[in-house]
């Protein structure tokens, strides 16, 4: 037996339940697909991370009509979170209940918000969270976050205050960054201007690698495997247990043992794993007898806007500190009486940020726009669909099959905040609408509850089939809601380590 338990995919997820489960004494294998990120100048380069595209995945996937596109993501211990916008906000109460949308209602979860109220708290305080109780309407029941706001620099404590002059409540993002004591010297982060979207080079991101892998491996019973990617899960003859794993690494092909196997390679990744591990007992794909393996894929609606003051140069080098949710549960128009989603500060846009994502544009407009720019990202709630899916052709290409829904709601969103910031003093805006390639916030593809004929997984994240199989990654959520995902995937990961802890302690585990 290599190891008690094997969690694959270091991630949001599986960093988390490591170092959640470090102190059981269990012998713990972390398989990382991915390198550790190198530690480079170029981590903050922008022709880097967005043209060349150094820390991307070079797969490609394909869209339901079978083009193929390059996914915005890559494979690193840490997971995504190597990269995130660090914005850790907390479902609301009401997004664990059925939300009426326009386009029709999410699922209601099989827990409450209370389930994970306690777990919210530990994964803010490991991951450094920086926000203001009370601050936002729409917050659910919640203590004082474990450190104090990151400060608005002046331009855009200015912005802040013009959106409360017309009746909004903008709050502070809540952040995943270490500066804690903000006045402290000796704070590792720099407020640079390279964050959002960019890997942090002085390690000062609460990111998975930092907040909850790192701290794991400092237990020796801990251990990570780096480059070794699962290929396919193995059952047993009854198929009711994983006896092992099939995996490729720098010395080729092995197949890795143990008693128990957490899966937490990401919503696309995991969905894949299990469709490419079909057997005579899953003839569709692992624990897929209710042929919900990989449907209901969820990424948000998700829009840049970009609004250009040009009497005004915008300074800030850390622009992501507002948060804005006065759209959150009702458009506020009673023609339409329906959520339009949440609204929070993109990273600042640099000259070099956009002439990489736009070469075409000549330097010095890039440039005019980057110093005059205030910088948006708006997210609307789409709708679980059974038809939105992620499935493996026969060359063993990912496709992703996905229709938005739920757009009428968004289109409100991002026109409600042109206007917004039209009153603001920007005569000229610009959006753009994030495609298939986005996948960032994916969710929804191996959902849990309480039938097992509409879900994968049960309310403990195991599969409904396979005894000694749990999920903690993003693939578990039934519903999306239109906040950032990665601090429920955190705060579920820490609720299902004392379950599979328990499972060792009182004998059940394989
Ligand atoms: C640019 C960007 C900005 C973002 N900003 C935010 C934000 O501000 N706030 C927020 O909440 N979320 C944000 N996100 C989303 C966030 O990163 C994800 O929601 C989160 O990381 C998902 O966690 P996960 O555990 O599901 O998957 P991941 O964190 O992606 O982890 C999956 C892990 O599994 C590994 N893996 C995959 N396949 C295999 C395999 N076959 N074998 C072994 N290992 C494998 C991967 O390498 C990876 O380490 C952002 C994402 C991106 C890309
Ligand atoms: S702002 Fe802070 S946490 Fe973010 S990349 Fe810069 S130094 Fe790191």
């Amino acid at each position: 037996m290599d190891a008690d338990l094997v969690i694959i995919g270091s991630g949001a997820g599986g960093g988390t339940l490591a170092r959640a489960l470090a102190r059981s004494g269990l012998s713990i294998l972390i398989l990382e697909r991915g390198p550790y990120l190198p530690r480079e100048k170029v981590n903050w380069d922008a022709e880097t991370l967005f043209r060349t595209q150094r820390y991307h995945t070079t797969e490609q996937w394909r869209d339901r009509k079978g083009n193929l596109f390059h996914p915005v993501t890559g494979y690193h211990v840490g997971g995504n979170t190597k990269f995130y916008g660090a914005a850790v906000l907390r479902r609301r109460e009401v997004d664990f209940g059925t939300r009426l949308h326009e386009r029709g209602a999410t699922v209601a979860w099989p827990i409450t918000y209370h389930d994970l109220k306690t777990h919210y708290d530990t994964a803010e305080t490991w991951y450094y969270a920086h926000g203001l109780k009370g601050a936002d309407p729409t917050e659910p029941d919640r203590g004082p976050y474990p450190y104090p706001p990151m400060d608005h620099e002046p331009y855009i404590a200015t912005v802040a205050e013009n959106l409360e002059r017309l009746g909004l409540h903008p709050f502070p993002l809540p952040l995943a960054i270490n500066r804690v004591a903000q006045a402290l010297p000796d704070s590792p982060c720099i407020r640079c201007d390279t964050c959002d979207g960019f890997p942090c080079l002085v390690h000062a991101k609460g990111d998975s690698e930092i907040s909850a892998v790192r701290p794991a491996l400092a237990h020796d019973n801990v251990r990570l495997e780096t480059g070794i990617r699962v290929r396919r899960l193995v059952t047993d003859a009854a198929g009711s247990h994983i006896m092992a794993v099939d995996a490729d690494g720098p010395n080729g092909s092995r197949r890795i043992t143990a008693r128990m196997f957490v899966l937490s390679a990401g919503a696309v990744n995991s969905a894949a794993l299990l469709l490419a591990s079909a057997n005579e007992r899953h003839p569709m794909g692992l624990g897929n007898g209710s042929d919900h393996v990989g449907r209901n894929y969820m990424c948000h609606l998700n829009t840049v806007c970009i609004g250009i003051d040009p009497r005004r140069r915008n300074p800030t080098v850390f622009q992501k500190t507002i948060g804005c949710n006065d759209f959150y549960n009702d458009s506020g128009d009673p023609e339409f009486p329906y959520p339009l989603g949440h609204i929070q500060n993109l990273g600042k846009l640099t000259p070099a940020i956009l002439k990489a994502q736009r070469p075409m544009i000549p330097r010095w407009l890039t440039a005019w726009a980057a110093h005059h720019s205030c910088d948006w990202w708006l997210s609307t709630e789409d709708l679980a669909d059974p038809e939105n899916r992620v499935t493996l052709d026969r060359d063993g290409v990912i496709r992703i099959s996905y229709r938005a829904n739920n757009e009428a709601a968004h289109r409100r969103l991002v026109s409600r905040w042109r206007s917004i910031l039209r009153h603001l003093g920007y005569p000229f805006i610009f959006t753009q609408r994030m495609g298939i390639e986005a996948v960032a916030h994916q969710v929804g593809t191996l959902r849990f509850g309480n039938d097992p004929k509409a879900s994968v997984l049960d309310l403990q994240c195991r599969a409904h089939e396979i005894d000694n199989l749990y999920v903690v990654d993003g693939s578990f959520m039934p519903s999306i809601a239109a906040v950032n995902p990665s601090l429920t995937i955190m705060a579920n990961a820490l609720r299902i380590a004392p379950v599979i802890a328990a499972r060792f302690s009182d004998g059940t585990a394989a």
